[in-house]
């Protein structure tokens, strides 16, 4: 029986999947980190660093049968993983789910979680004595910093800028539109369809002057960029036939399969799925691995499974704006703040992803 499976990284598709097969399967998730990273709260740490507590949860009770191997997977070939310090994972099927970075403090540069909660507590010291505080990006890490720094900091002069012409262009319209009101609601001023041009670090909140695209200059205090994921994908790279995407992303066919090697798998922020590069994305990558890992092990050939299918472009999207407010799109309607509040911005699924790995 085949029932060998390395997992590279232990974020949201690793981690959940590595539990989801450690009953069934002889698990090995590959991930460097001494703590899970919960990025949702990561932006409400910023306002309140006592959140890090709870949302940094550590890996050592995740498995109970597999086991977790604190360290960098440095290759993949046909029979398995091959780790930082030389050592070997032999396995039927890997997985890769090395996920992506981001800027500080929203997610830790490799493994160095002590470093996140050092750059957590120095911005959080440089916002409580800015006064005026400059967000670069309005995805949804932007859109919602804005709204956690007005709800909990409301004396902030906060500016919200954005190159595209309205938040979450992408989406049904009363979404970006609910949300924008509701920014200059709480005194957030949004500069939208303008590029900010000189921007000192793409990854380091910084004191600065911004020239935005029409000319304009805006001076800040701390300026927080906020411009999306880059996906790690640099051990994908080296497999046979990979395909380049965009966020350095890589592409992967209808089973998940980013190379010619038939039994590497890869899924998350990393691998190209059709997905955007979302926890909403891994919820639905998660159920057809599972089932297709588990059909593998039983001997049944890739083809007679089914493919897997993205949500498509209009996937749902909570965006909570601090504790109270927010809105969402839930597929077939928007919501306001009370479904926002209870499905996401009262807890930020803190709760259950303590649970997932078996702390109280
Ligand atoms: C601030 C912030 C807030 C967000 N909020 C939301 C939200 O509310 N809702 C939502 O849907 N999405 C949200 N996202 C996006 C979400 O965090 C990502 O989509 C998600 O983290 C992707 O999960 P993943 O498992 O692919 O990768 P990650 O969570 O990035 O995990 C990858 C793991 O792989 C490990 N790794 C990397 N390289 C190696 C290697 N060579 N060997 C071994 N291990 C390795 C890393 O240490 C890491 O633990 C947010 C993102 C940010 C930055």
């Amino acid at each position: 029986m085949s029932r060998r499976i390395a997992i590279i990284g232990g974020g949201y598709i690793g981690a959940e999947l590595a539990k989801a097969l450690d009953n069934t399967a002889d698990v090995t998730l590959i991930e460097p980190r001494s703590h899970f990273v919960h990025a949702p709260a990561m932006i409400r740490a910023v306002v309140d660093p006592s959140l890090l507590d709870r949302a940094l949860i550590p890996y050592d009770r995740l498995l109970k049968n597999g086991r977790v191997i604190r360290t960098r997977a440095s290759g993949i070939d046909a029979t398995g993983v091959t780790l930082e310090d030389g050592q070997r994972v032999e396995a039927d099927q890997i997985v890769v789910a090395t996920g992506s970075a981001n800027a500080m403090p929203f997610k830790p540069v490799g493994d160095d979680i002590v470093g996140l909660r050092k750059a957590n507590q120095r911005i959080h010291e440089q916002l409580k004595t800015a006064r005026r505080v400059g967000i670069v990006g309005a995805g949804a890490v932007g859109t919602e910093l804005a709204g956690e720094i007005a709800h909990a900091m409301p004396d902030k002069e906060i500016t919200l800028i954005s190159d595209a012409d309205r938040l979450f262009p992408t989406m049904p319209e009363k979404l970006g539109a609910g949300l924008a009101k509701k920014l200059r609601a709480a005194g957030v001023t949004l500069i939208l369809g303008k590029r900010a041009q000189n921007l000192q670090s793409m990854t380091e909140p910084h004191t600065g002057r911004l020239t935005l695209s029409d000319g304009s200059e805006q001076e800040f205090d701390l300026i927080f960029p906020a411009l999306g994921s880059r996906a790690s994908s640099e051990l994908l790279k080296t497999l046979p036939d990979t395909r380049k995407s965009t966020a350095n992303r890589v592409k992967v066919d209808k089973w998940l399969r980013p190379s010619a090697l038939p039994n590497v798998f890869a899924a998350g922020d990393v691998a190209d799925a059709g997905d955007g590069m979302t926890i909403v994305a891994t919820s639905r990558q998660l159920p057809w691995l599972k089932t297709t890992l588990k059909g593998l092990m039983a001997g049944k050939p890739i083809q007679e499974m089914k493919p897997y299918k993205p949500w498509g472009p209009k996937a749902p999207i909570l965006v909570p704006l601090g504790p109270k407010r927010g809105n969402s799109f839930l597929g077939l309607f928007t919501a306001g703040d009370l479904l926002t509040r209870k499905m996401k911005g009262e807890d930020l699924f803190v709760t259950k992803y303590n649970k997932l790995l078996n702390r109280a």
